[in-house]
């Protein structure tokens, strides 16, 4: 592959593929502490689920054929299984027992009645009118048996994870290590707002691509080390580099990787390691340089925010979690309908802002583009939950028109 050609966004993700291994080292941690890890193993249930045969339901449990007719018998109750208080007597003609959901159902006992199905009199119970006729019985083994797979290896552990695995009696868990990021920004007018005194110095901004990269860093299962600023200068971007990729799996930067005078970071990795590519046709988010330092990955995202962001969630972060351990973890897709035009220029795909809906009866969501699209205006994600993907050979869309759009739920926190 030629670094200096333009490269599409396929192209970039399976080149990342092919270069970066997944995490192979693993630790071992309480399934407490597991949350938003990935699982290095593939898990098998070790106990049946439920593991004994269990009522669904509040009512009778009885000796007799689901399939027959109960309406208007009799049964006299000879005792109580409770959920954690099972009965430990012998199923006899003509007596039931109560039961309460979660209870175990005691061998010989083959339906539960439904307490609504039934009248109580004394020790007695009338079954009126046509119970229903189901068990309501759950077998050993309804969710999960024994030896059955539990978990895939390389499962992020969410909430759901975490309770399955609970529910299995698992107390620790194997799972990668968390890899080692560095977050820098570049450019001198660059400010801190925490380091700064009250006015801003006259051609600087504040810095946002940072901020905003740690904080979406924070929800992966990563160890991230904030690295500063680094000054458009060749020889300080080289040094810092250098020592950074000597401590991290992956050095993350933004800005200064386009053809700018003052844009030195391309050449510094081109010097200490490789650049594989670092022009994709994409809009925003056209400069987007990845290679490795040292002995580090390097990816260098674009510097006005909203590129940064977009390339954020399109490669910066799939790439994160398939290091990781997580390969294949780019954004879902969905069609959608245009409710606004949309202006777009024919060459790159462009990545818009947009606010989708759908509503009962709507055959697709609708989405709106949000105003001005251009990449320094971050204003452009107010309100924002997807991003509606147009496409390099299309011209503007009017309303109506199909496009597709990439949900943001879950991919910002
Ligand atoms: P560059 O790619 O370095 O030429 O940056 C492109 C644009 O993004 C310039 O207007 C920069 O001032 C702006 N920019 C670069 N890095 C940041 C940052 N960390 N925070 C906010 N704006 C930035
Ligand atoms: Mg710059």
């Amino acid at each position: 592959m030629d670094s200096n050609q333009a490269i599409d966004l396929n192209a970039a993700l399976a080149r990342i593929a092919s270069d970066v291994a997944p995490m192979v080292d693993t630790e071992r941690v309480p399934l407490g502490a597991a949350q938003g890890r990935i699982l290095a193993e593939a898990l098998r249930a070790t106990h049946p689920a439920p593991p004994f045969p269990s009522s669904a339901m509040d009512g009778y449990a009885l000796p007799a054929p689901v399939s027959a007719d109960l309406s208007g018998t009799r049964w006299r109750i000879s005792g109580e299984s409770a959920a954690g208080h099972p009965w430990t007597g012998a199923a006899r003609d003509g007596e039931c027992i109560r039961i309460l959901t979660g209870a175990a159902v005691p061998d010989g006992f083959t339906r539960v009645v439904l307490q609504e199905d039934t009248r109580r009199d004394g020790d007695v119970i009338l079954i009126s009118g046509q119970p229903d006729p189901r068990s309501n019985i759950r077998p050993v083994g309804h969710d999960v048996q024994a030896g059955e797979p539990l978990m895939p290896q390389r499962q992020r552990l969410g909430a759901l994870e975490i309770g399955r695995l609970a529910s299995d009696g698992v107390r620790e868990v194997s799972v990668y290590r968390r890899p080692r990021i560095g977050v820098f920004s570049t450019g001198d007018e660059l400010v801190d707002a925490a380091t700064t005194g009250a006015d801003l110095p006259y051609g600087c901004i504040y810095e946002s691509n940072r901020a905003t990269l740690l904080a979406l860093l924070k929800h992966l299962p990563v160890a991230v080390t904030d690295l500063g600023n680094l000054p458009d200068d060749a020889q300080t971007t080289r040094r810092e580099l250098d020592v950074a990729a000597r401590s991290h799996d992956l050095l993350l930067t933004s800005g200064g990787v386009s053809v700018g005078d003052h844009d030195h970071v391309r050449n510094v990795v081109e010097a200490l390691g490789y650049v594989a590519f670092w022009k994709l046709n994409l809009k925003p988010g056209k400069p987007l340089a990845f290679g490795r330092v040292g002995n580090s990955w390097f990816c260098g995202l674009p510097g006005n925010p909203v590129s940064t962001i977009v390339t954020w969630l399109l490669i910066a972060r799939p790439l994160v979690l398939h290091l990781c351990g997580q390969p294949g973890s780019e954004p879902v897709r969905l069609p959608a309908t245009l409710a606004t035009p949309a202006e777009h220029h024919a060459g790159r795909t462009e990545y818009q802002r947009g606010c989708f809906s759908w509503r009962p009866g709507q055959p697709l969501p609708v989405v709106s583009i949000l105003g001005d699209q251009s990449s320094n205006r971050l204003a452009t994600f107010q309100g924002a939950n997807c991003l509606v993907e147009i496409p390099a050979a299309v011209h503007d869309l009017p309303a109506g028109a199909p496009v597709t759009l990439l949900p943001l739920a879950g991919l910002l926190d």
